[in-house]
């Protein structure tokens, strides 16, 4: 396949959800066969060791654009997918965790059964911004019993506190703006 410049594909939407936030709208991406492809691939190449073998047990995905990604990466790597949902949507038994945003908190679940014990996860989304949402996606996998392998994402806001947030996790990031 040729080449394909991810970063062309995300447009900036200036002052949404509320003024001074720039969105990252990956809709162009996704709908564009070649880049969501080359998105995909080098997302599913983080739970790949260098000689090409999966390291991963199951590929976790955050509502809701994290779903969008992730789940074809569990294809691609030939695993399981698993959704952290907010609080309230999924049905059975549930690890919950709670952890703040700029203004207030969330909650993220995670169905107790839906890693077993010793189980390597990768953590998937699109946008690393303060590292909220992965961080307490790497809490709830260890309520499991389980341990996060990695984190891949789309792109990382760089002017943002992510990656340290995540201490010692290795992210991976397509894209730094
Ligand atoms: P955080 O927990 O602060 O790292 O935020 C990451 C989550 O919020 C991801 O699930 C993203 O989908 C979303 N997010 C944060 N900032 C943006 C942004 N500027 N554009 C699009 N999504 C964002």
């Amino acid at each position: 396949m040729a080449s394909v410049c991810i970063e062309e594909h995300i447009l900036d939407v200036v002052d949404y959800p509320k003024p001074g936030i720039v969105f990252k709208d990956i809709s162009p991406l996704l709908a564009d066969h070649a880049a969501f492809t080359a998105t995909v691939d080098a997302l599913a190449a983080v739970g790949r060791a260098a000689d090409g073998a999966v390291v991963v047990d199951k590929v976790l995905g955050m509502e809701a654009r994290g779903f969008i990604l992730a789940a074809p990466v569990a294809l691609a790597l030939g695993v399981g997918f698993v959704p952290v949902r907010k609080a309230g949507k999924l049905p059975r038994d549930v690890h919950a965790t709670t952890y703040a945003l700029e203004y207030g908190e969330a909650t993220l679940e995670l169905h107790t059964d839906a890693v077993a014990p010793g189980e390597r996860v990768l953590l998937v989304d699109d946008v690393l911004a303060t590292g909220g949402t992965l961080d307490a996606s790497r809490r709830l996998v260890e309520q499991c019993g389980g341990t996060v392998a990695g984190v891949a994402v789309l792109m990382e806001l760089g002017f943002l506190p992510g990656r340290t947030t995540l201490g010692d996790l290795p992210v991976t990031s397509l894209l730094t703006v």
